[in-house]
């Protein structure tokens, strides 16, 4: 791949020498902690293909969107609302927050005590390794929690094109009307970008489309309720990451075939590891690509994860918009009703994520939860001791994990999981 696309990262001035280096670690971690998987769906060698590709296939095919007038837009939050931006026929990608890259530039301009997540999408951005960073026509930074909400700031000295979304931090009346105003003017700022107006048919077409890869990835979810488990959570997790990437009808495509593969699976009464095995559910903060160290610590140490409570999970995929409205305004009421649902840590009170956690529980048959959080991060970290309170008083085996992107942990958290997994089994 390097040799084939060197020349197009060139003139996206990536930095051809971090960016291999970049590469050669991603194609390792991925070999080791993908390819040796055992009795993986013979559906996954398409997501494979995909990371394979991330920075190749996918980079060339948006730029060559791009030259026929399409548009990238880039995110880093499940409350950018895809619908709108597929209206328009541009494209909405996440940005590669997942894994520690050019730490001490970054702590040049952001404190230490910064969760990974924010450090990561600027090590992507000051060691320019990111593609998708560099093929974007704006960058929609929202104010979620306090740390991306002023690294903003930062950031805005740093690309050319962030547009600041502002989110509500209470479900309340005002909360909703703020939330519909933001998209209003999103929407407003879109069709500029783009040159093209929205009506109701193109909205209702990105809809549909958005809606599609939602209900893939349902599907995908439901199917992990069986015992033999058909998928492991490192490859449900791989499809959700991939969500964020992919041409969306293609995307939708591939998972449903896998979900034709597992479901022949589950009535063969064929699963990734023996029936019984303990059955994690995962719950905190989203896990963007490549940050895959807990859940193969988890998958190595004799238990199967069987759902992510996390917006790269069911958090950021549960609810459809309504695609019944036969106006723009209903439309979009539509989309500000099924994304004030979302659940995240930023909202206060914010007890639906709690009655979601353990509606997933039962309804996934889990064995335990393990929540997780990144270092710093305040909104989880603090709501993490309430779900461990609520899960204990009604029984459930909670383990709390707090970590970052690092290898240092490794062996401490092995040992942590280790003495869970025994517990639940
Ligand atoms: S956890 Fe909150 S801030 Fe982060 S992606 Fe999800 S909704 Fe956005
Ligand atoms: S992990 Fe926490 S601190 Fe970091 S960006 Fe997400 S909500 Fe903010």
């Amino acid at each position: 791949m390097a040799e084939d696309y060197r020349q197009m990262w060139k003139e996206l001035g990536l930095d051809l020498g971090a960016h291999d280096s970049l590469l050669e670690v991603l194609g390792k971690g991925y070999k080791d902690i993908y390819m040796t998987q055992e009795n993986r769906p013979d559906g996954m060698k398409y997501f494979d293909f995909v990371i394979s590709q991330v920075h190749g296939a996918r980079i060339k095919e948006l730029l060559d969107g791009k030259a026929r007038g399409r548009k990238v837009i880039g995110s880093f939050c499940v409350f950018v609302p895809e619908e709108i931006v597929r209206a328009t026929d541009s494209t909405l990608v996440g940005l590669c927050t997942g894994a520690e890259f050019g730490t001490e530039e970054v702590e040049r301009v952001l404190p230490r005590n910064t969760c990974a997540l924010i450090k990561s999408a600027f090590g992507f951005k000051l060691g320019k390794v990111c593609p998708y960073i560099e093929s974007a026509d704006m960058i929609v930074g929202e104010n979620t929690c306090d740390g991306k909400k002023k690294s903003y700031e930062v950031l805005k000295e740093l690309v050319p094109n962030l547009y600041v979304m502002d989110i509500p931090q209470m479900k309340s009346v005002q909360g909703r009307s703020l939330l519909k105003a933001e998209y209003q003017r999103f929407k407003t700022a879109v069709e500029e970008l783009t040159g093209v107006g929205i009506d109701a048919e193109r909205l209702r077409k990105g809809i549909e489309i958005v809606n599609n890869k939602r209900r893939a990835i349902h599907r995908l979810a439901s199917l992990r309720k069986a015992d033999p488990a058909p998928i492991s959570g490192l490859d449900a997790l791989l499809a959700n990451q991939v969500f964020f990437y992919d041409e969306p009808v293609r995307f939708t495509n591939s998972v449903n075939s896998i979900c034709d593969e597992l479901e022949q699976r589950a009535k063969n009464g064929r699963g990734v590891f023996p029936e019984g095995t303990p059955r994690i559910l995962l719950s905190g903060c989203p896990m963007a690509v490549p940050n895959w160290k807990l859940p193969w610590i988890i998958e190595t140490s004799g238990a199967v994860i069987v759902g992510e409570e996390s917006c790269v999970g069911e958090r950021g995929t549960r609810n459809l918009v309504d695609e019944s409205g036969n106006t723009v305004e209903e439309l979009m009421e539509a989309i500000v009703d099924r994304y004030f649902q979302i659940d995240c840590a930023i909202f206060t009170p914010n007890p639906e994520r709690l009655n979601h956690i353990t509606e997933m529980y039962n309804q996934y048959n889990a064995h335990g939860v393990i929540h997780y959080c990144l270092n710093f991060c305040q909104p989880y970290q603090v709501e993490a001791m309430e779900v461990e309170k609520e899960l204990e008083a009604k029984g459930i085996p909670v383990l709390r994990i707090d970590t970052d992107y690092s290898m240092e942990d490794m062996g401490q958290l092995k040992t942590r999981v280790e003495a869970f997994i025994e517990q639940i089994s």
